[in-house]
Protein backbone atom coordinates (compact mmCIF):
# COMPACT_ATOMS: atom_id res chain seq x y z
CA UNK A 1 0.00 0.00 0.00
CA UNK A 2 1.40 3.72 -0.61
CA UNK A 3 2.54 5.52 2.90
CA UNK A 4 2.29 9.18 3.50
CA UNK A 5 4.37 9.92 6.01
CA UNK A 6 3.17 12.38 8.81
CA UNK A 7 5.71 14.83 10.54
CA UNK A 8 5.54 17.35 12.89
CA UNK A 9 6.69 18.59 16.34
CA UNK A 10 5.51 17.41 19.58
CA UNK A 11 2.70 19.62 20.45
CA UNK A 12 1.93 20.74 17.26
CA UNK A 13 -1.44 19.01 16.51
CA UNK A 14 -0.27 15.85 14.44
CA UNK A 15 -2.10 13.33 16.38
CA UNK A 16 -5.27 15.78 16.26
CA UNK A 17 -4.97 16.21 12.66
CA UNK A 18 -5.06 12.50 12.49
CA UNK A 19 -7.84 11.90 14.43
CA UNK A 20 -10.31 14.75 12.81
CA UNK A 21 -9.33 13.22 9.70
CA UNK A 22 -10.55 9.68 9.64
CA UNK A 23 -12.91 10.79 12.20
CA UNK A 24 -11.68 8.85 15.71
CA UNK A 25 -11.58 10.32 19.00
CA UNK A 26 -8.19 8.40 19.98
CA UNK A 27 -6.85 5.97 16.66
CA UNK A 28 -3.86 8.18 17.76
CA UNK A 29 -3.30 8.99 21.09
CA UNK A 30 -2.31 12.47 21.65
CA UNK A 31 0.19 13.37 24.22
CA UNK A 32 2.58 15.92 24.87
CA UNK A 33 6.00 13.54 25.55
CA UNK A 34 8.82 15.44 23.74
CA UNK A 35 10.65 12.96 21.24
CA UNK A 36 10.60 10.22 23.06
CA UNK A 37 9.64 7.64 20.55
CA UNK A 38 12.15 5.84 17.99
CA UNK A 39 9.78 4.27 16.51
CA UNK A 40 7.91 4.56 13.63
CA UNK A 41 3.53 4.07 13.53
CA UNK A 42 1.93 2.54 11.09
CA UNK A 43 -2.08 3.31 10.49
CA UNK A 44 -4.00 1.90 7.72
CA UNK A 45 -6.62 3.91 6.52
CA UNK A 46 -9.65 2.65 5.34
CA UNK A 47 -7.51 -0.57 3.20
CA UNK A 48 -6.29 2.42 0.78
CA UNK A 49 -2.92 3.27 2.65
CA UNK A 50 -1.14 4.04 5.61
CA UNK A 51 -0.35 7.07 7.87
CA UNK A 52 3.36 6.79 8.96
CA UNK A 53 3.78 8.77 12.09
CA UNK A 54 7.29 10.01 12.71
CA UNK A 55 8.57 10.91 15.84
CA UNK A 56 7.89 14.36 16.87
CA UNK A 57 11.15 16.07 16.06
CA UNK A 58 12.37 18.71 18.22
CA UNK A 59 15.42 18.57 19.46
CA UNK A 60 15.98 21.06 22.08
CA UNK A 61 14.80 18.15 24.83
CA UNK A 62 16.92 14.91 23.93
CA UNK A 63 19.67 13.32 24.24
CA UNK A 64 22.58 13.22 22.05
CA UNK A 65 21.76 9.37 21.68
CA UNK A 66 18.45 9.77 21.13
CA UNK A 67 19.04 12.42 18.76
CA UNK A 68 21.61 9.63 16.58
CA UNK A 69 19.20 6.91 16.81
CA UNK A 70 16.19 9.72 15.59
CA UNK A 71 18.53 10.66 12.68
CA UNK A 72 19.30 7.11 11.66
CA UNK A 73 15.69 5.85 12.32
CA UNK A 74 14.58 8.53 9.46
CA UNK A 75 17.34 7.97 7.46
CA UNK A 76 16.58 4.39 7.44
CA UNK A 77 12.97 4.88 6.33
CA UNK A 78 13.43 7.78 4.26
CA UNK A 79 15.79 6.52 2.06
CA UNK A 80 14.47 3.09 1.14
CA UNK A 81 10.60 3.45 1.07
CA UNK A 82 9.22 2.92 -2.35
CA UNK A 83 6.12 3.00 -1.25
CA UNK A 84 6.30 6.47 0.39
CA UNK A 85 4.62 8.84 -1.45
CA UNK A 86 4.53 12.25 0.28
CA UNK A 87 4.84 13.72 3.74
CA UNK A 88 2.32 15.96 5.12
CA UNK A 89 3.92 17.94 7.70
CA UNK A 90 2.00 19.28 10.36
CA UNK A 91 3.01 22.99 11.55
CA UNK A 92 1.63 25.72 13.76
CA UNK A 93 -0.16 28.55 11.81
CA UNK A 94 0.25 31.02 15.23
CA UNK A 95 4.00 31.01 14.11
CA UNK A 96 6.66 31.36 12.04
CA UNK A 97 8.00 27.62 11.50
CA UNK A 98 10.83 26.49 13.88
CA UNK A 99 14.34 25.73 13.58
CA UNK A 100 13.40 21.71 13.80
CA UNK A 101 10.22 22.89 11.10
CA UNK A 102 13.01 23.94 8.25
CA UNK A 103 15.06 21.15 9.33
CA UNK A 104 12.33 18.90 8.47
CA UNK A 105 11.41 20.70 5.42
CA UNK A 106 14.79 20.44 3.95
CA UNK A 107 15.55 16.89 5.19
CA UNK A 108 12.15 16.31 2.67
CA UNK A 109 13.28 17.86 -0.04
CA UNK A 110 16.91 16.23 0.37
CA UNK A 111 15.05 13.30 -0.51
CA UNK A 112 12.90 14.81 -2.89
CA UNK A 113 9.53 13.80 -1.26
CA UNK A 114 6.80 15.54 -2.40
CA UNK A 115 5.11 17.76 0.97
CA UNK A 116 1.67 18.75 2.25
CA UNK A 117 1.65 21.50 4.99
CA UNK A 118 -0.84 21.35 7.16
CA UNK A 119 -0.87 24.85 8.82
CA UNK A 120 -2.76 23.50 12.13
CA UNK A 121 -4.60 25.97 14.69
CA UNK A 122 -6.28 27.89 12.13
CA UNK A 123 -9.04 28.26 14.73
CA UNK A 124 -6.51 30.76 16.64
CA UNK A 125 -5.62 33.04 13.99
CA UNK A 126 -8.13 35.65 13.29
CA UNK A 127 -9.67 35.57 9.94
CA UNK A 128 -8.11 38.92 8.78
CA UNK A 129 -4.39 37.60 9.55
CA UNK A 130 -4.73 34.07 8.65
CA UNK A 131 -3.27 35.11 4.45
CA UNK A 132 -0.47 36.63 6.11
CA UNK A 133 0.41 34.02 8.40
CA UNK A 134 0.33 31.36 4.84
CA UNK A 135 2.57 33.62 3.25
CA UNK A 136 5.03 34.48 5.95
CA UNK A 137 4.91 30.17 6.80
CA UNK A 138 5.18 29.63 2.62
CA UNK A 139 8.45 32.42 2.56
CA UNK A 140 10.58 30.88 5.26
CA UNK A 141 10.15 27.28 4.29
CA UNK A 142 11.01 28.43 0.92
CA UNK A 143 8.29 26.06 -0.01
CA UNK A 144 8.48 24.62 -3.64
CA UNK A 145 5.89 25.63 -6.16
CA UNK A 146 4.62 22.04 -6.35
CA UNK A 147 4.25 21.67 -2.27
CA UNK A 148 0.93 22.08 -1.36
CA UNK A 149 0.33 24.43 2.04
CA UNK A 150 -3.00 23.96 3.75
CA UNK A 151 -4.70 25.99 6.55
CA UNK A 152 -6.31 23.48 8.81
CA UNK A 153 -8.52 23.29 12.25
CA UNK A 154 -9.16 19.64 13.79
CA UNK A 155 -11.52 21.91 15.77
CA UNK A 156 -13.88 22.93 13.30
CA UNK A 157 -12.58 20.42 10.63
CA UNK A 158 -11.93 23.37 8.26
CA UNK A 159 -9.16 22.20 5.45
CA UNK A 160 -10.32 18.70 5.95
CA UNK A 161 -11.34 18.10 2.44
CA UNK A 162 -8.66 20.46 0.76
CA UNK A 163 -6.12 17.65 3.09
CA UNK A 164 -7.90 15.03 1.68
CA UNK A 165 -7.67 15.88 -1.79
CA UNK A 166 -3.87 16.58 -1.73
CA UNK A 167 -3.34 12.55 0.02
CA UNK A 168 -5.47 11.35 -2.95
CA UNK A 169 -3.45 13.16 -5.28
CA UNK A 170 -0.65 11.46 -4.25
CA UNK A 171 -2.13 7.85 -3.70
P1 LIG B 1 0.76 16.21 18.90
O1 LIG B 1 1.68 16.08 20.09
O2 LIG B 1 1.43 16.88 17.77
O3 LIG B 1 0.11 14.93 18.51
O4 LIG B 1 -0.37 17.25 19.35
P2 LIG B 1 -1.88 17.01 19.82
O5 LIG B 1 -2.72 16.55 18.71
O6 LIG B 1 -1.85 16.18 21.06
O7 LIG B 1 -2.32 18.50 20.16
C1 LIG B 1 -1.65 19.30 21.13
C2 LIG B 1 -2.65 20.28 21.76
O8 LIG B 1 -3.12 21.19 20.77
C3 LIG B 1 -3.87 19.60 22.33
O9 LIG B 1 -4.24 20.27 23.50
C4 LIG B 1 -4.93 19.80 21.25
O10 LIG B 1 -6.23 19.83 21.75
C5 LIG B 1 -4.54 21.14 20.66
N1 LIG B 1 -4.92 21.26 19.23
C6 LIG B 1 -4.54 20.44 18.22
N2 LIG B 1 -5.04 20.86 17.04
C7 LIG B 1 -5.76 21.97 17.30
C8 LIG B 1 -6.54 22.88 16.48
O11 LIG B 1 -6.65 22.75 15.25
N3 LIG B 1 -7.12 23.93 17.12
C9 LIG B 1 -7.01 24.14 18.46
N4 LIG B 1 -7.62 25.20 18.99
N5 LIG B 1 -6.30 23.31 19.26
C10 LIG B 1 -5.68 22.24 18.69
Amino acid sequence: LPEIALAGRSNVGKSSFINKMIQRKNLARTSSKPGKTQTLNFYKINEAFYFVDVPGYGYAKVSKKERKAWGKMMENYFTKRENLKAAIMVVDMRHKPTEDDLLMYDFLKYYEIPVIVIATKMDKVPKSKRAKHVKQITEELELETKDIMIPFSAETGDGKDEAWSAIKSYI
